[in-house]
């Protein structure tokens, strides 16, 4: 039986396994958080249920979009109503022509880690960090070729596999560490590491009354406004209760960089009075409650130099994730997580 380790229960580290779930592989996936599903997260209040990191999954991904619609569908929602834009100025716009389906889940969007969870059949210890790696080898003395994982708690794993899932500069700092004496180290380190990342906040604002808008959300086309993204939670079925209303925020990298160590209430009052400036609404400055959700590396703004990453190969490593792929998106994490499923199963 061959022992694959997985770093990370995000949407590619959980395709890894969903991808290895018919094979003899032996798969466990750490994940330091205590939810599976990553950036795809969803947090709850009251009766609310609200997607606090990816807003949605696209159907830009035919094999994606096969999946969602099959085996992961139980639970499955479209989200509601266009994107309109607006620019520098909070000129509001009808529409950009992107009309395809939306998904979330009625539990909101880590429902889709929940789901591949199941689906895979693998070990998944979630609120368990790997702390640290050290590749083995039968060459200085070990039974075999392999790694060895230890996580947060002393626990060890062996591994005849390793596939490393966390953000580029998660991942490059492990490496960085991992007790392998290999130049080969040095070069996937400076792989990861090269990858730039956006900062964002995700500001949650909830009403006790809802107003009624054309739209699902406003993205920022021009780029040049303190707020990215305003999105209405309650075109999601089943997010937020009838009369309520919950807007969900991203302020811009660079608004969200300038605030990100500043008091969560700050944040809130900040980012709900530039929404009620931008929506003409004076009723938007005064929320009910508010929740605040840093992601310091929030997405890839390129991907790694895949040759190099392909190399690990070599040592029994392997990569998956948006930044391999350089693009921060759910389906794209989740397809290159299928894709290095496959090519690991190739070689069982
Ligand atoms: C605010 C925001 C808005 C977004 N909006 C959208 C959107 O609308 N549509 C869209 O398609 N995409 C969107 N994205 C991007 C999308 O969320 C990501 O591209 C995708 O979820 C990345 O998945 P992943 O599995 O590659 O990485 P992740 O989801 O980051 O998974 C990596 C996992 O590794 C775990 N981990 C890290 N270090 C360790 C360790 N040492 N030990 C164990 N576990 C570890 C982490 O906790 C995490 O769960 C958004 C992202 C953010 C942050």
């Amino acid at each position: 039986m061959t022992r694959i380790a997985v770093v990370g229960a995000g949407v590619a580290g959980l395709g890894v396994a969903y991808a290895l779930r018919e094979t003899d592989a032996e798969v466990t996936v750490f994940e330091r958080r205590e939810s599976v599903g990553g950036r795809a997260a969803t947090r709850r209040r009251d009766d609310c249920v609200y997607d606090v990191g990816a807003n949605y999954c696209k159907d830009d991904d035919e094999r994606v979009t096969g999946l969602l619609a099959g085996e992961l569908a139980d639970g499955l929602v479209e989200t509601e109503g266009p994107v309109w834009t607006f620019d520098a100025d909070g000129e509001i716009s009808e529409g950009r022509g992107d009309d395809a389906p939306k998904w979330t889940y009625r539990e909101g969007l880590a429902a889709l880690g929940d789901r591949l969870r199941e689906a895979s059949g693998a070990t998944v210890r979630t609120g368990t960090e790997v702390a640290a790696l050290a590749r083995e080898s039968a060459a200085t003395g070990s039974e075999s070729d392999g790694w060895r994982v230890e996580t947060d708690s002393g626990d060890e794993l062996a591994a005849d596999g390793l596939v490393l899932t966390p953000p580029a500069p998660t991942t490059a700092y492990l490496l960085d560490r991992a007790d392998w004496n290999d130049p080969l180290r040095g070069d996937l380190v400076d792989a990861a590491a090269d990858v730039p990342y956006r900062t964002l906040l995700s500001v949650a604002l909830h009403y006790p009354y809802r107003a009624d808008l054309p739209y699902y959300a406003l993205v920022n086309a021009d780029k040049d406004h303190d707020l990215g993204w305003v999105s209405r939670e309650e075109c999601k079925p089943g997010h937020v209760p009838g009369g309520e209303s919950l807007l969900v925020v991203q302020p811009s990298p660079e608004w969200s960089r300038n605030r990100y160590d500043d008091a969560d209430d700050e944040i809130a009052v900040a980012a709900a009075d530039r929404v009620a400036e931008l929506l003409d609404d004076p009723d938007r400055y005064q929320f009910d409650w508010a929740d605040v959700v840093r992601w310091r590396d929030a997405l890839p703004d390129s991907g790694a130099d895949r040759a190099t990453l392909d190399r690990g190969a070599d040592a029994d490593l392997f990569f998956a994730g948006d930044w391999v792929v350089g693009e921060g998106r759910v389906h794209a994490a989740l397809r290159s997580g299928l894709e290095t499923g496959e090519r690991i199963a190739e070689t069982l």
